[in-house]
Formats: C-alpha cells, structure tokens, sequence
C-alpha cells in the first residue's frame, strides 16, 4: 500500500453568481467557505459589464492566490469560481478551472466538480475531430463538447448537448458574457445548491456558502437540470430523467461540511444519527467515547447520547499540519499522522475507550492513532467507523486510490482490527446510512461494489 494514485480525479468545490455586485469578492468569500473541498489551487472569472471576460487562477489556498488587486482586475456582476483537491501530485496548473474557450458562439468559462467516466472515450473522439485538449481536465472536455454545438442553436442547447454525452458525475458551472448555467449530472452524485441574494443568484457546491455569502437558500439544482439565470430571470430545463438518484453517500460521511444541508439532509444530524446507529448495531462497554478530530465528532456526538457514555475531547488536532491523506508517499503519512494528532494523557489513562472516526481508507490513521493511544496508557481501544468498509475505488470525483492500496478491499473486519492493534473493531452497516439520512438514493458503490453507472475504460 505505497504508492499514491497517479490517476488524476477531482473532487472539487464550484460557486456562481449572477445579477449580484462585485461578484467575485463574493465568489472569494464562498471559495474559502468550500477550501474544505479542494486546497490544490483555485480561480474565479467573471463577466464584465463591456461583454468582456476575466480569469484568475493560481495553485494554494483561496486567501494566498486572491487580494484586492487580483480581485479589482475581475469586474462584473456575474462569476464563477472553483477550488480543487490536491489528489495526486501530477496535478499541473493547466488542470486549474475555470477554464476558458472560445468558439464560433462567443468566450465562455466552464468549472466543473465530479468525475466523468466516459472521458477517454470522448477525449479520443474529441481529438479525431481535431480538438486540441491542454489539460487532462473533464472540464476541458466539457467545454470542448459545448464548443462543438452549432451557435445557432443557443447556449442552453449547447450545455443540454454537451451534459447528454458525459456519463458519470458532474455538478458545473459556465459563465458567458450574458449568463450564468447550472447544471447537474442525472444521477445527482455530488451536490449543488441554488441561492437568492438580493434581486440575484447564487449556486454553490455546498449550502454553507450560500449562508456565508447571505443568500437565502431556495432548493438544490436537480439532478438531470440545467438551470439558466440572465437577465430575463431564471429558467430550467429537465434535460434528462433517470429513475434513481445516487447522492454520493462519502459527502455525508466526511467530506461536506457538518453545516451544510444536502438534499434536504443536515451533514451534522445524518452524522449524529449514524453515532446513535453505531451503538445499536455494536453497544460496547467503555467508559467513554473519544472522537478522530474534526470528522468523527458529530458521530461522537450521537454515539454518547444513545450509549450515556461521556463524551470526552481525547484527541487534539494541530490544525497547522497539511492533511496526512494527501501526503503522497505511505510513510510520509506516518509522520504526518503523529504530527496532527495528539492524544490527551489525562483522558485516556486507564480507561477502556470508544473510538469513532467516520472513514478507515488505507488504515495509516487508525494504526498510528491506536499506537498512540496506547502509548497514552489507554486500557482498551475499541474502534468504531461511521461508515461501512470501504473496499472499492470511486470513479466519480473522491480520491481514494486504486483497489489495492484500500485496506479493505483486502482484509475482513477481524484482520484490519488485528492490522490497526484496536481491541475491537466495528464498520456501520451499509443499510444504517440510509437510516441516518431517511432516504434513498444514495451510492454506496465504495462500499458495496455495485457502481450506478458503466465503467467504461475503469477497472474496479
Ligand atoms: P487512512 O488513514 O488512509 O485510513 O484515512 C482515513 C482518514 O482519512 C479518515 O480519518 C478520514 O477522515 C479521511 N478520509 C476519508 N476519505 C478521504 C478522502 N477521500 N480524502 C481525504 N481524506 C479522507
Ligand atoms: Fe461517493 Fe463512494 Fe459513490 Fe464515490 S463510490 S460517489 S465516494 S459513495
């Protein structure tokens, strides 16, 4: 389990804004609301009042690429805006959104958050057709799909073309000079949210940011819809219906933020709820429940009020350390794991603890946490995953790396209990996610193997 993916997938964070002044100084502040979403590098472009468009985009965090004077150079009342996460380290600058094209019909920017399973399959029809792509990007050939609609037909025509032949994940957005598009793919796997500020628009990967902005909250952009907003107002197409809905159900577990709402389903209760789910499937002796700081608290939460185990704050995260996930080579991730968490002596002494942390992927935190917490005299660690055991790769926009490199994908419960040194081990069931979020709908494929879609030129 060495190797990082050297696939390159996205799981990304978009925003768009129309009829709403200085629309990239809001494009800004919703960008560093979704810098959870993608830390690599991120852009705005806006539409200025002259029909002009503008472009910035720059590798790190929002606050480093954008100060006043990057964002005096956007002009307008109309912008997208796009962060993306760092997945592998082939990922160039060219791969930074929005990306920019120009074709018969006129300039237009186009960010995108998902991954398109059929894109070797179009990047090769693409090029036949003489089309010269720069990044290994989906947006890029996203745009270039649009670009190849006949301009008489009108841009919603060309955003409806291009989204029927793209199988896969896809929440995006494009600007042209005069509007703003919306559009997501027709199994809805990641989110996107539509807002109202002021007589405008506002869409954003996550409700979090229309909050932030000051928007009021209207509905989620549906699956198979593109919504249009110029200034004849706004306008929605249905242009594909599919029976079932496949919310990506890691959104839930961890990579939304606990106060945003995804379809109608608080992240922080469907969390809670799996914590309370946890205890029923495995009630467990201890005598008190710790959590994985920051994504394993709201599970904690609910975990201690159906147990009446105290909740206690055992671990401390350094929040100053990258990400230990993303360091691109496995003992790099070792250290980076001791560098990011610490446990807390007074808490853990000589006490049989609960453990939750929403995800097990390549096992690294998990057996440097219970390596610590032993170290940190704990009498019993019994590890408890709001999640099931992930052991498929995902094809549409979370890096989790190849099937090898996933724990579980090769060992059973008992095993990775043994490989992580916990004295007990327990992954959620996979039907307690439907529980927590009252729903159905969601894609479980991670877990389960049964993806929604054809994999085309992947290999699970
Ligand atoms: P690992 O150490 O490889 O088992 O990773 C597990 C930790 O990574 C969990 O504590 C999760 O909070 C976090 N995690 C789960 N999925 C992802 C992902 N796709 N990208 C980044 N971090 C993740
Ligand atoms: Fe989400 Fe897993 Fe489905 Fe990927 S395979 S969309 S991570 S639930």
């Amino acid at each position: 389990m060495e190797a990082y993916p050297d696939e390159l997938h996205e799981e990304c964070g978009v925003v768009g804004f129309y009829g709403v002044e200085q629309a990239a100084r809001r494009s800004f502040i919703a960008l560093q609301i979704l810098q959870h979403r993608g830390q690599q590098g991120c852009g705005i472009a806006t539409a200025g009042p002259d029909g002009q468009m503008h472009v910035r985009k720059g590798a790190g965090l929002v606050r480093n690429v954008f100060d006043d004077e990057v964002l005096a150079a956007l002009p307008g009342n109309a912008a997208i805006g796009h962060v993306r996460y760092p997945t592998s380290d082939i990922g160039g600058l060219e791969n930074l959104q929005p990306f920019s094209l120009s074709c018969k019909a006129g300039r237009f920017m186009l960010a995108h958050n998902g991954n398109i399973v059929n894109s070797d399959e179009l990047r090769m029809s693409l090029e036949a057709r003489g089309a010269l792509l720069h990044s290994t990007s989906d947006s890029e050939l996203f745009a270039h799909l649009i670009g190849m609609c006949p301009p008489s037909r009108g841009w919603s025509a060309a955003v409806v073309s291009a989204a029927n032949q793209l199988d896969g994940a896809f929440s995006t957005v494009v600007l042209t000079p005069d509007a703003l598009y919306a559009c997501r793919d027709r199994y809805g796997f990641r989110p996107l949210s539509l807002g109202r500020l002021g007589s405008g628009y506002v869409v954003a990967s996550e409700t979090c940011a229309l909050e932030a902005v000051g928007a009021e909250f209207l509905r989620d952009v549906e699956p198979g819809e593109l919504v249009s907003i110029s200034k004849t107002g706004l306008e929605s197409i249905r242009y594909s219906r599919t029976g079932s809905r496949c919310m990506c159900s890691m959104e839930y577990i961890y990579f939304a933020r606990p106060d945003s709402v995804i379809e109608g389903c608080s992240v922080h209760a469907f969390r809670k709820r799996s914590g309370e789910l946890l205890y029923r499937e495995c009630p467990t002796e201890a005598d008190a429940v710790i959590y994985v700081p920051d994504s394993g608290m709201s599970a904690a939460i609910g975990y201690s009020a159906a147990s009446g185990l105290p909740l206690e704050m055992g671990i401390i995260k350094n929040n100053y350390v990258a990400r230990t996930f993303i360091q691109p080579v496995q003992h790099m991730r070792d250290t980076g794991v001791r560098m990011k968490l610490t446990p807390v002596r007074s808490i853990v002494r000589g006490r049989r603890i609960v453990v939750i942390d929403d995800s097990i992927v390549r096992g690294t935190t998990s057996r440097q946490l219970v390596t610590m917490l032993r170290e940190a005299g704990a009498k019993e660690i019994h590890l408890r995953i709001a999640s099931p055991k992930y052991a498929w790769p995902c094809f549409y926009g979370i890096d989790t790396g190849t099937r090898e490199q996933l724990i579980g994908s090769s060992m059973d419960t008992k095993e990775i209990c043994s490989y992580v040194g916990a004295d007990s081990l327990y992954f959620l069931s996979e039907q307690a996610l439907f529980k927590a979020s009252g729903r159905s709908g969601l894609c479980t494929a991670c877990f389960s193997g049964n993806y929604p879609t054809e994999l085309y030129a992947h290999e699970a």
